[in-house]
C-alpha cells in the first residue's frame, strides 16, 4: 500500500526567493516549491514531488496510447551513426546532435527522436503485410544540444518525450493511424488538464504530407500562433493562407510615370508620395535555383522567406546580390515594376489579386508608375501566400480579425510517409505476394515539457495549482503545530491513505504555521486540509487550492468528501 508522505522526510526544500537564473514561471515555481534542481544548462534533476508528477503525465500518456492500441518498446538512447548517415540527419542536425566515440573510435550520437531507429526495428521484425498496421511507441529521454536552453524544463537538452511510429500499407491505413493518435492526443492533454490548440504545421526538414502541432497558450512560450477569436481556426503563423479574390468592375486610369528622386524604398516613396505604403507594390527579388525571381507584396508587408521556400520546395531560395544585377539592364534595383518584367518569373501574394490597382517601380531609376493594375498591366505567374501575417488579417475560415498569441508546442503529430521506408527499404510481402513499401508516421509529446507548460497555464501569484490527475498528491494536509494538530493530522492522513486518497501531510516540527500555509499554497496540491484551531473538537478546515473556498468539517465529513 502507498504510504502517507510526511514533510518532515520527504526531500523537499522550499524557496521563497525565485533563482536568479529563472525566467519563465514555471522554471521560478518549480525550482522554488522543490519540484526541480538544475544540475547545468538544460539538464535538470527531478526531485521527489516532481518525479511523482512527471510519472502521473506518463502514466496518462500511456494509458492513452495502449488505449489506442500501440504497443510500448523502449529503444537505446545512445545510437551508432550509420542510420543517421543513411538518412542525412547527422548532417542536417548540425549542432543539434549530442556526437561521442566509443574507445575503438566508432562514432555515436544520443538520440534526438527515434524514425530511423524504429524503422529497422519494424523491418526486422516484420515481414508480411498481416503483420502491419503496427503502431509503436516508448517514453525515453531525448537529447538535443539546444542553442538557447534557458526556461527550465520546458527547453532541455536532456528531456523526456513520448515518440510514437505507425507502420502501414495504404495512405488510408496511415491515414486512419493518424487520426487514432490525434484523439489519443485531445484525451490525454484533455485529461491533464491543459488548454490547448491543434494547428496544421509546416512540415519542414521532416519531409511529410499532413502534420499538426499542438500548442497550450502561455507567455513563456517560444511559438506564435495565430488564433481566430469568433470561430475555432488556429494556425501556424507560417501556414495562414489568404485567399485569392479578384476585384472586378473597377475602371482605371491608364498607367501614369512618376518623378520620384531618391526613393528606393517604400518608406521613402510612401513620404514622398504622401500615400499610405499599403498602396505600393514591393518587389523582391530572390534566386529560386539560382534563376532570379521577383515576388510582389503589398509595400506594408513584410515577405515570410520561410513560407516562400515551403511552397517552392525542394527548390533552394536565396537572397539576390549585387553580382546577381550584372548585365541584367531589366532589373533596375529599388525601382522594379512587374509591367516591365518580361524575363522573370513573378509570383504574387493573393493581395494583389487581379482587378487591384497599384503604385510600384517604373523599372526606371529613380521613377515610379501608379495606376498599375494586376491582370490588366501585368500577369501573375503564381500566386502564393508568402506575407507574414499580421494581428487583425482575416480569418480565413470566418473573415474575423486574427490575434497572435504564444504559445508552447506539446505535441506533435506527423504522416511522414515513405521517406524513411524509402531510405531503409522497408518493404512487408503484400497481399498479392509482391512486395509493399511501408509508409509511416511519427508523433511526439513533450513528457517533461508538459509538466512545465501545466505549471505555467495554472500557477497563480501563491504558486502552483495542479489539476487532480497529475498532482503529486490528492490532499495536502497541514498540521498547524501544536501536538494535539499533529496528532489529527496525522491520524486523518492514515485513514485517507487507507481509502486510498495519495495524502501528503506537512507535519513538520517547529515550522511556524504560516510558512507551512505558504509552503502548500507554494506546492499546489488541489485540496489542503487543516488541523488547527479546532482540532480538540476534531473539526479540519478544507481549502480549495484553486478557488480559495473554505470549509469547515469533522474528521468523518472530511473523509467522506475526499474519498467521494
Ligand atoms: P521545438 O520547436 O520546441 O524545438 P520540435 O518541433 O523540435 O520542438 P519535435 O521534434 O516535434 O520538437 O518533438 C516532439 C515534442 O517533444 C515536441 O512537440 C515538444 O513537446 C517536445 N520537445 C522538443 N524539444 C524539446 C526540448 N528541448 N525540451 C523539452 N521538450 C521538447
Ligand atoms: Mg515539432
Amino acid at each position: 500500500m502507498a504510504q502517507v508522505q510526511r514533510m518532515s522526510r520527504l526531500m523537499v526544500k522550499t524557496l521563497r526567493d525565485d533563482p536568479a537564473d529563472a525566467e519563465t514561471l514555471s522554471h521560478k515555481l518549480l525550482v522554488r516549491a522543490g519540484y526541480v534542481r538544475r544540475n547545468s544548462a538544460g539538464i535538470w534533476t527531478w526531485l521527489p514531488l516532481g518525479k511523482k508528477v512527471l510519472d502521473n503525465v506518463s502514466r496518462v500518456v500511456r494509458e492513452e496510447m495502449d488505449a489506442i492500441g500501440a504497443q510500448e518498446v523502449l529503444l537505446p538512447a545512445l545510437l551508432p551513426k550509420e542510420p543517421y548517415e543513411a538518412s542525412a540527419r547527422w548532417e542536417e542536425y548540425g549542432d543539434l546532435l549530442f556526437r561521442l566515440k566509443d574507445r575503438k573510435g566508432a562514432e555515436y550520437l544520443l538520440g534526438p527522436t527515434h524514425e530511423e531507429i524504429f524503422t529497422l526495428v519494424v523491418k526486422d521484425q516484420v515481414s508480411s503485410y498481416k503483420d502491419l498496421p503496427v503502431m509503436l511507441y516508448q517514453i525515453q529521454t531525448k537529447y538535443r544540444d539546444e542553442a538557447r536552453p534557458r526556461s527550465g524544463v520546458l527547453r532541455g537538452r536532456e528531456f523526456q518525450m513520448k515518440d510514437s511510429y505507425s507502420f502501414d500499407t495504404t495512405d488510408e491505413g496511415l491515414a486512419e493511424s493518424y487520426r487514432l493518435h490525434r484523439q489519443a492526443y485531445q484525451k490525454i492533454f484533455a485529461r491533464l488538464g491543459l488548454d490547448y490548440r491543434i494547428v496544421s504545421a509546416v512540415s519542414g526538414a521532416m519531409g511529410g504530407s499532413a502534420s499538426e502541432e499542438f500548442l497550450a497558450p502561455a507567455a513563456a512560450g517560444e511559438d506564435t500562433f495565430v488564433d481566430c477569436p469568433n470561430c475555432d481556426y488556429a494556425a501556424n503563423t507560417e501556414a495562414v493562407t489568404f485567399a485569392l479574390k479578384a476585384v472586378e468592375g473597377a475602371e482605371h486610369p491608364a498607367v501614369e510615370e512618376l518623378d520620384t528622386p531618391d526613393t528606393p524604398t517604400i518608406e521613402t516613396l510612401a513620404e514622398h508620395l504622401g500615400v499610405p505604403a499599403s498602396a505600393t507594390l514591393k518587389n523582391l527579388l530572390v534566386k529560386v535555383d539560382g534563376e532570379i525571381v521577383a515576388v510582389g507584396v503589398p509595400g506594408d508587408r513584410e515577405v515570410d522567406l520561410g513560407k516562400l521556400g515551403e511552397h517552392l520546395a525542394p527548390a533552394e531560395v536565396e537572397l539576390v546580390t549585387a553580382e546577381d544585377f550584372e548585365g541584367r539592364e531589366d532589373l533596375v534595383r529599388g525601382y522594379v515594376g512587374p509591367q516591365g518584367l518580361e524575363k522573370v518569373r513573378y509570383i504574387a501574394d493573393p493581395r494583389v489579386a487581379p482587378g487591384t490597382s497599384w503604385i510600384t517601380g517604373a523599372n526606371k531609376e529613380g521613377k515610379h508608375a501608379r495606376n498599375v493594375v494586376a491582370g490588366r498591366d501585368f500577369e501573375v505567374d503564381d500566386y502564393l501566400d508568402v506575407v507574414v501575417v499580421q494581428e487583425g488579417d482575416p480569418c480565413p475560415k470566418c473573415g474575423t480579425g486574427l490575434k497572435l498569441d504564444r504559445a508552447i508546442e506539446i505535441g506533435h503529430i506527423f504522416q511522414l510517409g515513405r521517406k524513411y521506408a524509402d531510405t531503409f527499404q522497408l518493404d512487408v510481402l503484400g497481399q498479392n505476394g509482391k512486395p509493399v513499401r511501408v509508409t509511416m508516421g511519427s508523433y511526439g509529446i513533450g513528457v517533461s515539457r508538459a509538466v512545465a507548460a501545466l505549471a505555467e497555464q495554472s500557477a497563480d501569484e501563491q504558486g502552483l495549482c495542479w489539476s487532480k490527475e497529475v498532482a503529486p498528491a490528492d490532499v495536502h494536509v497541514v498540521a498547524a503545530g501544536k501536538a494535539l494538530q499533529t496528532e489529527l493530522a496525522l491520524e486523518v492522513s492514515e485513514k485517507l491513505n487507507a481509502a486510498g486518497v495519495r495524502v501528503l501531510v506537512d507535519d513538520r516540527a517547529g515550522v511556524s504555521p504560516g510558512v507551512k500555509f505558504t509552503d502548500a499554497e507554494l506546492i499546489g496540491v488541489p485540496q489542503i486540509l487543516v488541523a488547527g484551531r479546532r482540532s480538540g473538537e476534531r473539526v479540519l478546515e478544507l481549502k480549495d487550492r484553486r478557488t480559495g473556498e473554505r470549509e469547515e468539517l469533522t474528521v468523518d465529513e472530511a473523509i467522506a468528501r475526499l474519498t467521494a
